[in-house]
C-alpha cells in the first residue's frame, strides 16, 4: 500500500470551531492511525483477520469509552472528540472503528448507564484499557430491522438465570472475552445482561466469506441453557427502549465515522487526479474529473456541519435520535457514493489494495446496513415529520 500522506480536508474552516482539546485529542487520534493502522490494515483486510495487535493503541487515544468518566477509566471526553476520534479512526478502517463504537457505544455505554455501581467498578476500567474486549448481541437469525420481536429469552433458575436463544452479525464476538445481551424475560419484557466467555453453554461461531468489513471480527452468539448469575442483569433500565439507547450513541459515531472515510477517498482521488497525466495533461485538468471532485468536497463539508452541530447537541443533551437517525444515513450514503466515484477516478488502480479506496466502499456496504439500514433511517425521519410511523 502507498505510505499514508492524507491531508485532512477542511474547507469551511471547521477547525475554527473546535477546542484545543478538540484538536489534540483529534491530532492524537490521526497520528496513531498513520503510524499504527495504515502500514498494516491492507494485509489484514487481504487475510480477512482482525489486527489484535493495534488494541492497546485504541485504548491509548482514547478509543474506547471517550466519553465515559474518567473515575470508570474512561477519556471524560465530550461528544465531540468522541466524534473526532472515530473520523480518525474510520479513515483507516471501518472495521477498526466497528471494534471501538462497540466497545464504547454497545458495551461501555449500557453498562454505565444501565449498570449497577458493582457491574461499572468491575468491567468499566479494564473495558477502557482494552483487558476486557466485549460484544452487543441485539440482531437475531429471524430479527434484524425489527428487534423488539426477538425471540432469545431467560427465565428464573433460582439463583441464576438461564438464558437460551442466538445473536447473528455480532462484531468482536469472536474475541469478544464479554457479551451485552439483550433478551426477553418470562413476561417478554426485554433486559439487558452481561454474558462472560467462560460460562457453559455459550459459544461465538465466526462468520466468515464477507466481502466487506473484513479486517474485523463477526460471529454468532449461541446460548444453550447458559447460567447467568443474577447480578450479571443491568438493573437500570429494560424494554426495547434501552438497547435503542446504545444504538443512538454508536450511530452519532458513525455519523462521523464516515465522514473519515469519505475525506480519504476524496484525499486519495484528488492527489491521484493531480498526478496521473491523460492525454498529456493530469486527468486533474478535465471538467467531468473536477465535476466529481467538487462534489465531493461539498457533500463532505456539509457532513461535517451536521454532525458538528448534532454533537453540540448531544453536549447539551438535546439531540434527539430521529435527528442522529438523519446524520447516520445522510454520511454514510454521502461516504459510499464518494467512494464509488473516487474509486473510478482511479481507473484500474482503484480496484487495486494499493490505494484504501476500494475497502472503504466494501465496507461502507456495511456501514450502510448496520445499525439501522439506510431504509430504516429514512422511515424514521419520516415518521419523526409525520407523526405516522411506516414501517407496518
Ligand atoms: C458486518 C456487520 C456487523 C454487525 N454487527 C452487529 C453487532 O455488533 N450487533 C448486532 O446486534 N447487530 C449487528 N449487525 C446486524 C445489523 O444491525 C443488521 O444486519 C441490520 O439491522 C439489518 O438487519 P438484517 O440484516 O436482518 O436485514 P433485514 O431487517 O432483514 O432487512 C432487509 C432489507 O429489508 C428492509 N426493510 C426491513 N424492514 C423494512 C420496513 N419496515 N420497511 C421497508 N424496508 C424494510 C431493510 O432496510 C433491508 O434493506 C451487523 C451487521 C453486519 C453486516
Amino acid at each position: 500500500m502507498k505510505p499514508d500522506s492524507f491531508e485532512a480536508p477542511d474547507y469551511y474552516n471547521l477547525d475554527d470551531l473546535l477546542s484545543d482539546e478538540h484538536k489534540l485529542v483529534r491530532d492524537a487520534a490521526r497520528q496513531w492511525v498513520k503510524r499504527e493502522v495504515s502500514p498494516i490494515i491492507e494485509d489484514y483486510a487481504q487475510k480477512a483477520e482482525f489486527p489484535h495487535q493495534i488494541l492497546n493503541g485504541l485504548a491509548e487515544i482514547g478509543a474506547f469509552g471517550p466519553y465515559i468518566p474518567e473515575e470508570y477509566g474512561g477519556a471524560g471526553l465530550d461528544q465531540i472528540s468522541y466524534g473526532l476520534i472515530m473520523q480518525e479512526i474510520e479513515r483507516g478502517d471501518s472495521g477498526v472503528r466497528s471494534t471501538a463504537s462497540v466497545q464504547s457505544s454497545l458495551v461501555m455505554y449500557p453498562i454505565y448507564t444501565y449498570g449497577s455501581e458493582e457491574q461499572k467498578k468491575k468491567f468499566l476500567p479494564k473495558l477502557a484499557s482494552g483487558e476486557l474486549m466485549g460484544c452487543f448481541g441485539l440482531t437475531e437469525p429471524n430479527h434484524g430491522s425489527n428487534p423488539g420481536g426477538m425471540e432469545t429469552k431467560f427465565k428464573d433458575g433460582g439463583d441464576h438465570y438461564l438464558l437460551n436463544g442466538a445473536k447473528l452479525w455480532i462484531s468482536n464476538s469472536p474475541f469478544a472475552d464479554i457479551a451485552v445481551v439483550w433478551a426477553k424475560n418470562e413476561e417478554g419484557r426485554i433486559h439487558g445482561l452481561i454474558i462472560e466467555r467462560d460460562m457453559e453453554g455459550f459459544s461465538t461461531p465466526e462468520t466468515h466469506n464477507k466481502w466487506s468489513l473484513r479486517a474485523s471480527a463477526t460471529g454468532e452468539l449461541i446460548f444453550d441453557n447458559v447460567k447467568v448469575p443474577k447480578e450479571n442483569l443491568l438493573p437500570n433500565k429494560s424494554g426495547l427502549g434501552a438497547p435503542l439507547g446504545c444504538l443512538d450513541s454508536a450511530r452519532y459515531g458513525i455519523s462521523w465515522g464516515a465522514i473519515g472515510a469519505a475525506m480519504d477517498c476524496y484525499d486519495t482521488a484528488l492527489r491521484y487526479a493531480k498526478e496521473r497525466v491523460q492525454f498529456g495533461k493530469p486527468i486533474a485538468a478535465f471538467q467531468l474529473q473536477q465535476k466529481k471532485l467538487a462534489e465531493m468536497i461539498t457533500e463532505i463539508t456539509k457532513a461535517q456541519l451536521l454532525s458538528f452541530r448534532l454533537g453540540q447537541l448531544k453536549n447539551e443533551g438535546k439531540a434527539t435520535s430521529a435527528q442522529i437517525s438523519m446524520a447516520k444515513r445522510n454520511n454514510v450514503d454521502m461516504a459510499l457514493k464518494i467512494a464509488r466515484e473516487a474509486r473510478q477516478m482511479l481507473g484500474g488502480m482503484g480496484i487495486t489494495g494499493e490505494y484504501s479506496i476500494m475497502r472503504h466502499m466494501m465496507n461502507l456496504e456495511s456501514v450502510v446496513t448496520y445499525e439501522g439500514t439506510h431504509d430504516i433511517h429514512l422511515l424514521i425521519t419520516g415518521a419523526d415529520i409525520t407523526g405516522i410511523p411506516a414501517f407496518n
